[in-house]
């Protein structure tokens, strides 16, 4: 009798200590999982750890490559690209610049298109430009005429505290016009709340508009263009993004 209840209980605590052990590899699983290492993570941390070692790496802000319509935006290493996926299910809606100064507030972003600004009362940290009446783009669908926007985010502190937005752009600036190449601001690491992080980047789209005339919502992957066509980039072999010349989008 003695013998059955203590084999019921034993057999009741290792039932616990599965659960338990489950549980617990589930929770480090999701704290600790990440993608495995690819070139491009690998590229990227190589370049967070020494940028200067990798100059050759990056893309410099106003620089045109070729004709291209629009103007690179900012310093860096462009280290995720349109429709990069970096979670399940994930794809990226537009371009992430990383920073070669190490410091936030140092890397300047600049208008990547003549445009009219907006900034939004709650935006600590994004612009958006709107460009009405582009060129024709034949190859992504942007018609003749049609109004696109750019947009351009993490110019905040981590903690979201500081604003690195140049000071003519307070909140709720609305429709001001900037030609391409003016200083919008500086890069950051807000990544839009206390919980998430994120490292000092720009993140730049070009986001359609939405069937009001307002701008889409650029998290979505089928609401923007691919970037790199219209500021001419190319990958190269090494697969890193650089000035290339195309010869199926119109030049300037
Ligand atoms: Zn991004």
């Amino acid at each position: 009798m003695l013998q059955a209840l203590l084999r019921v209980t034993r057999k009741r605590w290792i039932f616990i200590l599965c659960v338990f052990i489950t549980f617990a590899l589930i929770i480090l699983g999701v704290r600790y999982w990440r993608p495995a290492a690819t070139p491009q993570l690998l590229r990227l941390r190589a370049w967070l750890a020494d940028p200067a070692a990798h100059a050759d790496w990056a893309v410099q802000a106003g620089e045109r490559c070729g004709n291209a319509l629009m103007i690179i935006p900012t310093d860096g290493y462009i280290g995720f690209g349109w429709d990069d996926s970096f979670r399940l299910g994930h794809r990226h809606s537009g371009l992430d610049i990383f920073s070669p100064d190490g410091a936030v507030n140092v890397t300047p972003v600049v208008a990547a298109y003549d445009g009219y600004l907006t900034r939004e009362a709650d935006w600590k940290s994004t612009v958006i430009l709107r460009h009405a009446d582009f060129p024709a783009v034949d190859v992504l669908g942007i018609a003749e005429g049609e109004q696109i926007w750019t947009y351009y985010t993490h110019m905040a502190s981590r903690d979201g505290h500081e604003s690195f937005i140049a000071a003519e752009f307070p909140p709720d600036t609305q429709e001001r016009f900037v030609k391409a190449g003016t200083l919008l601001g500086h890069q950051g690491n807000w990544a839009g709340s206390q919980i998430q992080f994120t490292g000092l980047h720009l993140h730049f789209s070009v986001v359609k508009s939405n069937a009001a005339g307002s701008y889409a919502d650029e998290q979505v992957i089928e609401n923007t263009y691919a970037p790199t066509l219209l500021l001419g980039l190319k990958r190269n072999e090494e697969e890193i993004w650089g000035c290339g010349s195309f010869n199926d989008i119109p030049q300037r």
